[in-house]
């Protein structure tokens, strides 16, 4: 088992952050496999290199360690902008220059029972899908095409999920793809790779046999599935666990500084009251 943590280093750590870092790293020793750390640093634009030794200096103090070196993404963008070109070839990524407002004003009126939002972002009506991969500009997106590739069921890939609410194995059909995610970005001008499309590469890299991670990502995990299978990656088994929410049952947000790892760290507290309040 390989299980890996994989923080951005764009706030403080807190309690939700604290819970799956602590989840990740019991599951593979209990197993008596290996655990990783990764610094999702994609976002130069926001990371900054005090938030990740503060990373390093939580994870220490909250007494995990990891095998072997940290990734970081960051040393990792060629990879990315090679397998964009490579997944290029097979004719459905296309660029894109519209902005939220231009995707928000074409997008259709709400239909009953049909998401407006995905988990990447609204659903995006298909405007520049006609546009060519090689005519694209430093200023434009780059998204997947779903309808071009999408095929019928029996073609289609499938992830197992073993974490509490949604254990089992899952199908990922051209129908939830095409009406819950829409055409995904798979980089945004300026960065080598979106969030999905890193965030695959990254996992086989390391060879990560189980994806542990919260419940919020368990939507975008059909999308990245689906991408994992048309570069030919090898799938991990997905464990989404549960949210730590605040009293007020909000998910915790980075901002959220009094549940900070740092403010426990500080106000005297210990590893073990942490693993005890996010019960474990
Ligand atoms: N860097 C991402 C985050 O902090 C990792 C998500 C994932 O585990 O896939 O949300």
């Amino acid at each position: 088992m390989i299980t890996r943590f994989a923080p951005s280093p764009t706030g403080p750590l807190h309690l939700g952050h604290a819970y799956s870092a602590l989840l990740a790293h019991d599951m593979a020793r209990a197993a008596g496999g290996t655990f990783l750390l990764r610094i999702d640093d994609l976002d130069q634009s926001r990371a900054r290199a005090e938030w990740e030794d503060l990373i390093y200096e939580d994870l220490h103090w909250l007494g995990l360690t990891w095998d072997g070196p940290v990734r970081r993404q960051s040393d990792h963008f060629d990879e990315y902008r090679t397998a964009l070109d490579s997944l290029a070839q097979h004719g459905a990524v296309y660029p894109c220059c519209c902005s939220r407002a231009d995707i928000a004003a074409a997008a259709s009126a709400p239909q009953e029972g049909v998401p407006e939002f995905g988990p990447d972002g609204r659903i995006y009506p298909g405007t520049c899908r006609g546009r060519a991969y090689a005519d694209r500009k430093p200023s434009d997106a780059l998204r997947y095409d779903l309808s071009k590739t999408v095929g019928p069921p029996a073609r289609m890939p499938a992830f197992d999920e073993t974490g509490p609410a949604h254990a089992g194995r899952h199908d990922v059909t051209a129908e939830h793809l095409l009406t819950k995610v829409g055409d995904p970005v798979l980089a945004r001008p300026g960065m080598a790779a979106s969030y999905h499309f890193s965030v695959i590469l990254d996992d086989a890299a390391q060879g990560v046999t189980h994806v542990i991670r919260g419940e919020d990502l368990f939507e975008a995990t059909f999308l990245q599935r689906f991408l994992q299978w048309k570069l030919g990656l090898p799938p991990p088994i997905y464990h989404h666990h549960r949210l730590i929410r605040d009293d007020q049952g909000k998910r915790l947000a980075k901002r959220d500084d009094a549940r900070a790892i740092r403010t426990y760290r500080d106000d005297g507290a210990s590893a073990q009251d942490v693993r005890r309040i996010v019960g474990l």
